[in-house]
């Protein structure tokens, strides 16, 4: 070859190089983008668009005058720049138009879609829209402060529904439906009792948990009349609120600020709020953000190549890929500064590896180290991420102070999930005592209880009881009261309601993080419906009626919350201490547990109490220490000024209900 032609080939080939994308020999070989600023940096100045997307050939972004239809008024070429991130800047004041990108891979124009990172979108989600992020701010917001929150142990989370709050008509509420309706106080139902937040605060929680409120696909917000519903685990842009839960979807500043504002109102009524985050799939697979600007990259993919499928929802994300994990990382910290919200909790959390997640809270703990962060320790079928890797449940002590929903006494103590009609420790049902005792150590370390008969661990997987959210129900599955229904169909409603509080009061008493679904202080029903995600709001809402309706119930609650607060031996916060300062007590009958929280443990003002769960239907007797008792609860009420004492050694203790004594 002469060296003119060797030299003219050198240059061809470069210029091909330099003219087509470049290609990459895997997803790990994409070269990663350290910065902050993918996606809007708006000013009046100027408008910076930044979208990372090595591999493809063209990226175009397209601006709107509306956030639906209509033509683009204008069309801009972006440029490659390093680090796979195509950029274009616009020295213009943008402020109101809408934005979307469209991306060119094998000779195709892609769909337009808003960047991952996008912070205001307009109706359904489907453009990007140009907004000052300042001007949402509701009024005081600079001075919002997280409510007081002296440790984990002391969380009582209750987990709502943004629609179900208010969708009542006798809620009294006027925004029904929207993040506004959960912020309004002084509402009433037609009877005079308390609803929506004034009802919450009334009940003591500490914590709000919000089901899905990010931007979500199933509910057309076109459409807002026709009142679809849905729970909203199916993400579509994941940095800013629904718009079906804001008085106005178009404009993208307005889902913004009343969601702030929702928030601003809980805190200043000592409420703490948690978003529900559902990192682990997109609702749309080929059409989502992730897959049209970025084919294949943020997903995990099958031996066939095509999408991984542990979510059970079509698809299943790559936390593991560095700016995957990097968009976790920046969208949570995103909800914690610029919403100053307070926890999260993370749906099907074994989907995402270890790293991923221990990488999150060390970045929450920069903003504030009273961010709580939990999740389904499961996946809903197979990935190919090894399970050493997986932030599952049995992982939890290799996770740093992420806690994990402990099914073991959830099913312990009302009967195996997708068994409907099996009956378990409240209904009755022998055989679930070291699963509901699993519980009570909150998944730790005791020498007390027999971990080969628990019912799902056969050893301890929290490291620490703050690693533990205790519960019985909530929004999967039956409600907590429709469950004994269906298992327990020949007992009469009184019967049922005994049980009812005994699992409330197991729940309130068990050491860990405790965690109520919504209204079940008020036998909430949903009609037997085991999966109510996209049923009506009949089915779904909370029907403020049985708040009149079952009064005791709801008092019964309270008097648990209030007891739990008021008493720190309820919140241990080690292993250690919980081993030092919970025993078990010998008992001869099944269906019987009783412990004491001794030498005032964790500080408590009492030096001991002595709790007792009997979930048999007659009476039980066991042997108690000695000593003079106060009886401050019992399957009726709770008093912490005593209902009675008993000086005996000896406790019968009434068919399925609870019992607290103190001295
Ligand atoms: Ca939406």
């Amino acid at each position: 070859m002469s060296r003119l032609l060797y030299l003219t080939t050198i240059l061809l080939f470069m210029w091909t190089c330099q003219s087509g994308p470049k290609v990459y020999e895997s997803f790990e070989d994409y070269p990663l983008y350290e910065g902050t600023d993918l996606g809007l940096t708006y000013s009046p100045q100027a408008s910076i668009f930044k979208v990372w997307s090595p591999a493809v050939e063209a990226m175009q972004l397209k601006l709107y005058e509306q956030g639906l239809g209509g033509d683009p008024i204008r069309e801009e070429t972006m440029k490659m720049g390093d680090d796979g991130v195509w950029e274009i800047t616009i020295n213009e004041d943008l402020k109101g138009k809408y934005y979307a990108f469209q991306a060119k891979s094998d000779g195709n124009w892609r769909d337009e879609v808003p960047d991952p990172y996008v912070k205001a979108v307009g109706t359904n989600g489907r453009r990007g829209m140009i907004i000052d992020m300042e001007s949402t701010n509701p009024e005081g917001w600079e001075a919002d402060k997280r409510p007081a929150l002296a440790g984990f142990n002391d969380i009582i989370i209750y987990e709502l529904h943004v629609r179900d709050v208010s969708m009542d008509p006798n809620s009294g509420i006027e925004n029904k439906g929207k993040f506004l309706g959960l912020a309004e106080s002084g509402t009433k139902t037609p009877d005079g009792l308390s609803t929506g937040l004034d009802h919450i605060k009334d009940l003591g929680v500490t914590h709000v948990h919000l089901l899905p409120s990010y931007d979500y696909l199933s509910v057309d917000e076109s459409k807002l009349e026709e009142n679809n519903y849905n729970w909203g685990y199916d993400p579509q842009n994941y940095n800013t609120p629904e718009g079906s839960y804001s008085t106005n979807p178009e404009d993208g500043a307005v889902r913004v600020r009343e969601f702030k504002q929702l928030i601003k109102t809980l805190h200043d009524n000592g409420i703490r709020v948690i978003l529900d985050v559902v990192y682990n799939h997109t609702g749309a697979t080929e059409g989502s953000n992730f897959n049209q600007l970025v084919p294949g990259y943020y997903y995990r993919q099958n031996e066939e190549g095509g999408f991984s499928d542990a979510s059970a929802c079509g698809n299943e994300t790559a936390s593991d890929r560095a700016m995957m994990r990097k968009f976790m990382i920046e969208s949570v910290k995103h909800w914690a500064e610029e919403y100053h919200m307070d926890g999260f909790r993370f749906d099907l959390m074994g989907i995402h590896d270890i790293e991923t997640m221990n990488a999150i809270t060390s970045a929450l703990d920069e903003i504030d180290p009273s961010i709580f962060v939990y999740g389904e320790g499961w996946t809903a079928g197979s990935s190919p991420l090894p399970d050493e890797n997986k932030a599952i449940k049995a992982n939890t002590t290799k996770l740093d102070r992420v806690a994990a929903f402990s099914d073991d006494i959830r099913d312990g103590i009302k009967g195996h999930v997708f068994t409907h009609e099996a009956k378990a420790f409240v209904s009755g049902l022998a055989g679930l005592e070291e699963s509901v005792k699993f519980g009570v150590v909150a998944s730790t370390q005791h020498p007390q209880v027999q971990y080969d008969s628990v019912n799902y661990s056969n050893a301890p997987w929290a490291k620490s009881p703050l690693q533990t959210v205790t519960y019985v129900s909530c929004h999967d599955n039956h409600t907590l009261w429709d469950r004994l229904a269906i298992s327990c169909p020949e007992e009469s409603e009184e019967e049922r309601i005994k049980m009812h509080k005994l699992a409330g009061a197991i729940v309130l008493t068990a050491q860990g993080v405790s965690f109520l679904h919504a209204g079940v202080e008020m036998i909430r029903t949903k009609g037997g419906e085991e999966n109510s995600y996209k049923s009506s709001d009949e089915v779904n809402r909370i029907d403020w009626a049985r708040k009149g309706q079952y009064p005791g119930v709801l008092d019964y609650f309270k008097g648990l919350i209030a007891l739990r607060k008021g008493h720190p031996a309820f919140r241990m916060t080690s292993t250690e201490m919980v081993q030092q300062y919970l025993e078990f007590l010998e008992v001869s009958d099944n269906n019987l547990i009783a412990y004491q929280l001794k030498d005032n443990a964790n500080g408590d003002e009492w030096t001991n109490i002595l709790v007792v769960y009997n979930g048999n239907a007659e009476y039980k007797t066991l042997d108690i220490p000695t000593g003079n008792w106060k009886v401050v609860l019992d399957g009726e009420r709770m008093n912490e000024e005593g209902l009675g004492t008993i000086a005996a050694s000896q406790l019968t203790v009434p068919g399925r209900s609870a019992m607290v004594l103190a001295q």
